[in-house]
This record gives structure tokens, sequence and C-alpha cells, in this order.
């Protein structure tokens, strides 16, 4: 098949992208246009939680879009419902606004929680976040990350975010004032470079936000839905955090996302929140059918089991390349090197013949590791040897 470059010019180029088409995939594979297969470990960002086409949602697509697609956002659906009371019962949480993408959940967070301001703290606004943090794409969670110059691009921004240090619980103190109502974090930094957060950090946080009559908000957009290895990554830590949004997994490649929060957060009023496409069925069956498989027995034991594993291939691997270690939690892992040369390493890796091999460098010193979380254990032990071979590639 030819690449199609009239259709190539007709999308905004806003990023460089190989000149690959990808056609079909399963599992842990995908396919492009000239029939290469890749062994996925991208997997569309930690997104594609049980791989490419899973059954269980496929299934679940063919069967509610037989049903119903849409009765609109002001009446009540059975596939929202269900998903709703599930999360809540594995959750701190008592409360669910479905979105359709983390962005999108994390500006429902960030006005829910200055809702609970003008409310209960006298119309406390400031949220504190962190360098380097990643909250999303629309203006105010732009302005929420911590990314050097994303608080000045497209200006003026969303006014009220104050960085703090991550892992740093005394800066985060002494950014308060008066008008802080919460602190939004990342329980695993994702985009900065898989940086976990520590748990003490975690706990301080909860601590200290109590205290002053704060809100704990956790951005679990890449963290949650089993990735880290427990079904919310907040769970490590042994806290309840007031304010939690999903995204990524807990679509399994379909556009979904929630905000979830606790009864007394829990203060929008009639016509504060909303959406055209929010917690329709057609998504939130698939969340359904994700939910169950995440959930079901002996699941996440397999995540801890591949998790060991490929820490200790990576560590390995960093040993005998001299490189400087590994770091994550679950399947969100990192292998960092010792130079410039992820990006390399790979492009390499993915034009390897006759199979490719798909890897993400979010850092030119880093790779970023986010296979489907039921990948198997050979499909693991493939992908350390191919990355071994890779390296060997570019650095001879
Ligand atoms: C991906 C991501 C987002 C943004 O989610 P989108 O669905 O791309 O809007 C927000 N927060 C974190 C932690 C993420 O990893």
């Amino acid at each position: 098949m030819e690449l199609d470059q009239a259709g190539i010019r007709a999308l905004m180029d806003i990023t460089a992208r190989p000149e690959l088409v990808f056609t079909s995939g399963t599992g842990s594979w995908i396919q492009d246009h000239q029939g290469k297969r890749y062994l996925d470990f991208v997997q569309g960002w930690a997104v594609n939680c049980l791989g490419h086409c899973p059954p269980d949602v496929v299934r679940a697509i063919n069967e509610q879009s037989q049903r119903l697609l849409n009765p609109s956002p002001a009446f009540y659906n059975q596939p929202s419902l269900d998903l709703a009371r599930r999360l809540t019962q594995a959750s701190c949480f008592d409360r669910i606004f479905f979105a359709n993408s983390g962005a999108e959940a994390n500006e429902g967070a960030i006005k829910l929680a200055r809702k609970w301001g003008q409310l209960h703290r006298n119309g406390a606004y400031k949220i504190i976040t962190f360098i380097d943090g990643f909250h999303g794409r629309t203006l105010a969670t732009m302005s929420a990350s911590g990314k050097a110059g994303w608080d000045t691009k497209f200006a003026p921004q969303v006014d009220g975010f104050i960085k703090a240090p991550f892992n740093d619980l005394e800066a985060v103190e002494a950014l308060i004032d008066d008008e802080t109502v919460a602190v939004m974090l990342e329980p695993v930094q994702g985009e900065a470079g898989v940086v976990p957060a520590e748990n003490d950090f975690v706990r301080g946080l909860r601590e200290l936000t109590q205290q002053r009559n704060m809100l704990l908000i956790v951005d679990e957009v890449q963290s949650g839905m089993g990735r880290t290895g427990k079904l919310f990554g907040y769970q490590h830590a042994g806290i309840e955090p007031d304010i939690m949004t999903l995204g990524k997994g807990i679509g399994a490649g379909v556009p979904l996302a929630a905000l979830c929060a606790r009864e007394s957060v829990s203060c929008f009023e009639h016509g504060d929140q909303g959406g055209t496409y929010n917690g329709n069925p057609l998504m939130t069956a698939v969340g359904v059918a994700v939910f169950d498989a995440l959930t079901a027995p002996g699941f996440m034991e397999s995540v801890n089991a591949r998790s060991q594993q490929l820490s200790s291939g990576l560590l390995t691997l960093s040993d005998k390349w001299a490189m400087k270690g590994e770091r994550g939690a679950g399947l969100l892992r990192a292998l960092v090197l010792d130079g410039n040369d992820a990006g390399e390493i790979a492009n390499a890796a993915r034009d390897r013949t006759p199979e490719g091999l798909l890897l993400n460098a979010p850092r030119p010193d880093l790779l970023r590791f986010m296979p489907a979380l039921n990948v198997t254990a050979d499909e693991v032990d493939l992908m350390l040897s191919w990355l071994d071979e890779s390296g060997a590639a570019v650095r001879g």
C-alpha cells in the first residue's frame, strides 16, 4: 500500500510522525500499511491497557452500538450508571462525572476545587501543582502543567497555578497562602520521565492539606486503572484524596475519562458542569468491560509479575550498557540512559526488520515502557532482547 501523501498534507502538522500508517492491531502487536508488524510498548501512550482490539472491548462496542448510542446527557443511561457504581465501590470516591479526555476531566477537577473554595474557603482558588507535571493541553491544564514555557505559550493563560518542586513537602508548605485551595499531583509523573511520588510525600501532602483545609487532587489519567500495579496510584501511599481524575486506560483506546470526588467535595450545582458526549453509553459500556477485565481474579497479580520481570530485565540491560538504572511503578517504567540517544534507539527499534519495536523517548536520555497490562512474559523477553539489539545498533 502506498502512503496517502494528500491525506498527510491535509492534516495539521502538529508533531513529527514517521512515514507509517497503522492499519490493524491485536494484543501487543500492531501492523503498518506495508504489513510490517511491531511489538508495541507504547500502546497509544499507556492508553490501550488491554492491548489492541481486545475482544471484550470489541464485544462491548458491538453490543452497545446496536442498542443505544446517545439518549442525551440530560437523561440517565444504564452503562454510565454501571461504571459509576463500579468506580465508587472500588475507590474512596462517591461521585463520578464522565468526560471525554484527561484534560477535560482535569478541567472539571479545577472547576470543582474552585467551586468548593467559593463555598467553603472564602473564594480561595489557587492550586499548587508541580514542576515538570503534565495535566493536559487545554488552556487551564497547560497552565497547571509544569513544563517549561507552558504557562506563557498562548498567553494570557489561566491564573492561579503555583509550581512546587516534586517530592518536596516543605516547598509546598511554604507556597500555601489564604487563597490556596488545593494541591494537585500525578502519583507518578509520566511525561516528566516516569518519576514516582514518594509515599511519604503523598502522605505528607494528605496531612498538610487536611490541616490547612485544602483539597488533595490526584491526576491519575496515566497512573490509574491498574497501570502502577494497583487499581489506583494513590493506594500505594494508603491515603484517600478528595478528587481523582482518570483517563487513558479507563477506555482502553476509546475516548473516556472521569472526574471522581468524595461526597463532601461534590459541590457542582445544576448548570455548573456538563457536555454533549459526557457519559454517553457507547464509551461507558466500554469502560464497564475494561473495569471488569482489570478487576478479574488474578489480573493485577499478573501485572505485578510482568512489572517485576520488566524491571529486572531493564536493570540487567542498564548494568550491561553502564546506564543509570531504571525506575517506575507497575507497568509504567523508564530506563535512564547515560547519553542523549534515547530517540535514536527508539528509531532503531522501530526500523528493525523483519519486525519492529515501538518505544517512547519522552526525554533525550530516557526510554519509557508502557505495554498492555496483559502483555505476556514472552513479549517482555522479546522486547528486552530487541532493545538490547537496538542499543547495540546505535552504540556500535
Ligand atoms: C495524558 C495525560 C493527561 C491528558 O489526557 P488527554 O486525554 O490527552 O487530554 C493529563 N494528565 C496526565 C497525567 C496524563 O498522562
